[in-house]
């Protein structure tokens, strides 16, 4: 079926997790860390193709998660890289961010890529954390999460075969005869030229794979050259990716022959790279004559054009016959232009690489099939990747409740044990005086104190990956990260922006706070 628009998903693949373990040997007591990496997970990327006219692929499925990074191992084993996913379009697929309609990309070309969702970065291995104070490491970074995007793809279509031929030839009709749907199509400047596309779906003709090509019909060869308006550059454009055309003839006119080389004439004057375009030519409305008489005009062509030998089709749009074998006709053209043109782009690819202009990792270049070389569009390069932004986004009270301890200490609890309970003893009083917004800290001296705190979001790239691969249930882990916000001076940009100790900073989404 058919489909011209669809609102998806994207996600990137997630890192694999960076593993903890430590050298074991006989005879070797203490072994240094030697957990791996964890594997980068799959890019999530589009690429333009031929053959392809519609997104009805993205109507049933709506989500799509490139697979993960394998996790790192014992003995520096690293994980896997995972596959990117990529997702084939129609060529003329434009793909807008859902949010706000924003245009991050337009293939308009054959094999362009862009890379929509990045896979995370494996986390490291504990045997990365490994230094002459740290030497048993007892921790490692998780994976990073996948980028998450949600996607509109709008196709633009644009033509396989253009169909010329003098007015009332018959090319509307035909069109409307062997294609069943009416793709959306671009503005046009001239308004009464709008150009009639159609998606002509093999599987109606009786083939068994879902195979589609695009026909136009060229307005404005003769109507347009009346109104003095001729073919408008965007349509000619729009017609250029065409591989070749349809001369449709109306049979039943007087002079079909004449209507043949006037068309050809106008051709050559409007448009050179219509005229250089090869032809099938195809006699129309052949209810209205003798089989002879089409036999008679068939022959009379090819003696006009002798490479039109054996060449000519003839249909009646109106009753259907011959439109099937012409469909294949033209499917199988369209298979062998498109191979030869795609040999001829090869060519011309590897010059471009050499050039250095195209920047494609060989590794990823290798992934895709046939061994084409492809452009690679990334439209979030990480030149923001340094910025640092701080940002108070809000105060919270704050009541630093203060207990006396001494019960606790009778029953020989662990100081980590008795913090617990006051903290539950805490929330239980917090509850019945229904103060739920309030925060809870518990203090060792005896008196308590309400105090205000702030809230800072601090935004910088490399730290949000940080923090997004740290593990939060392990101390030392956590203890890194505070390490990094001093390294990285960000404790002091903060205190600079007014934070004071206690202060609670959102990175990424998660808490920590100000020391
Ligand atoms: P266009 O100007 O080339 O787009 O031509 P149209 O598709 O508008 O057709 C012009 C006229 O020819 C219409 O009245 C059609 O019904 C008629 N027509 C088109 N194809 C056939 C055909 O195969 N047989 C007959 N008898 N009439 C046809
Ligand atoms: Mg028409």
């Amino acid at each position: 079926m058919f489909c011209d628009e669809a609102k998806i998903t994207v996600i990137g693949g997630k890192g694999g997790d960076g593993h903890v373990s430590f050298h074991r040997e006989k005879f070797i007591a203490k072994g240094g860390p030697d957990g791996g990496d964890g594997g980068h997970g799959g890019n999530i990327i589009f690429l333009a193709v031929e053959n392809v006219n519609t997104l009805s692929d993205f109507r049933t499925r709506k989500k799509f998660k490139a697979q993960d990074g394998e996790n790192g191992g014992k003995c520096d084993m690293t994980g896997a890289h995972a596959e990117d996913l990529i997702l084939k379009v129609p060529v003329g697929t434009i793909i807008l961010q859902a949010l706000n309609n924003e245009v991050l990309a337009d293939l308009c070309e054959i094999n362009q890529m862009v890379v929509m969702a990045k896979g995370g970065i494996g986390g490291h291995g504990n045997a990365n954390f490994a230094s002459s104070i740290r030497q048993a490491p007892n921790f490692a970074e998780l994976g990073e999460p996948g980028e998450e995007k949600e996607l509109i793809l709008d196709l633009k279509l644009v033509a396989d075969v253009g169909i010329i031929g003098i007015p009332s030839a018959g090319k509307s009709t035909l069109i409307s005869r062997i294609s069943n749907s009416r793709p959306k199509i671009a503005d046009y400047p001239f308004t009464t030229l709008v150009p009639n596309l159609g998606v002509v779906d093999l599987k109606v003709f009786g083939a068994k794979e879902s195979e589609s090509f695009v026909v136009v019909d060229v307005p404005g060869l003769i109507e347009g050259a009346n109104e003095g308006k001729g073919l408008g550059h965007k349509f000619l454009r729009h017609v250029s990716r065409a591989v070749f055309l349809v001369h449709l003839l109306d049979i039943a006119s007087n002079d079909v022959l004449e209507n043949y080389a006037v068309i050809n004439e106008e051709l050559k004057k409007y448009s050179k790279i219509l005229a250089k375009k090869q032809q099938i030519v195809v006699l129309n409305k052949i209810d209205l004559v003798d089989k002879d008489f089409v036999d008679f005009i068939s022959k009379e062509l090819e003696k006009m054009n002798p490479k039109l030998k054996g060449k000519v089709k003839a249909v009646s749009a109106v009753t259907g016959e011959g439109l099937r074998d012409l469909v294949f006709t033209l499917w199988g053209k369209i298979n062998e232009l498109k191979i030869k043109n795609e040999k001829g782009k090869m060519k011309e690819n590897k010059l471009k690489m050499e050039n250095g202009k195209w920047e494609m990792g060989k590794e990823k270049t290798k992934k895709l099939k046939n061994n084409l070389e492809f452009k690679l569009y990334q439209p979030h390069l990480d030149h923001e990747r340094d910025m640092l932004e701080i940002k108070m986004i809000g105060k919270k009270k704050v009541l630093i409740e203060n207990r006396d301890v001494k019960d606790e200490v009778k029953e020989r609890l662990t100081k980590k044990q008795r913090m617990a309970r006051q903290q539950e003893r805490a929330e239980l009083r917090l509850k019945k005086r229904g103060l739920s917004d309030e925060e809870f800290f518990v203090g060792e001296d005896k008196k308590s104190q309400k105090t205000v705190i702030q809230i800072f979001e601090v935004r910088h790239k490399r730290l949000e990956q940080l923090v997004k691969m740290t593990n939060f249930a392990n101390e030392e882990g956590v203890a890194r990260i505070y390490d990094i916000l001093k390294k990285m001076r960000i404790d002091k940009a903060l205190h600079k922006n007014g934070a004071k100790a206690g202060d609670k900073i959102i990175i990424a989404g998660k808490e920590l706070k100000v020391k």
